[in-house]
């Protein structure tokens, strides 16, 4: 992954070490219809938008619901970002 991937900009300061868990999209404030992938800014929502066909319905979000994340960036940066997972239910911890 390169330093000056157009994806980058400011997130290491919320995201450096971030827990995340792989949930269905849902509206952090009532009356939200959609949020942005951190990195990338693909639409997370609760349909597919007309004119978005790549609109996400899930995605991984952090520990605060506030910040999503697509399973493409999630895995360019997993590795420069150290994030964290929460493995599914019945699942021993990474
Ligand atoms: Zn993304």
């Amino acid at each position: 992954m390169a330093d000056d991937d157009w994806r980058l900009q400011a997130q290491d300061r919320c995201l450096q070490g971030a827990h995340l868990r792989w949930e269905t999209w849902w509206p952090y404030v009532g009356g939200w219809d959609h949020d942005h992938c951190e990195f990338c800014w693909v639409h997370f929502c609760d349909h597919v938008f007309e004119d978005d066909p790549n609109s996400k319905l899930e995605g991984f979000v952090t520990d605060d619901n506030y910040h999503w994340i697509c399973r493409e960036c999630f895995e360019d940066f997993r590795g420069r970002f150290g994030f964290r997972v929460e493995a599914p239910e019945g699942q021993p911890r990474e």
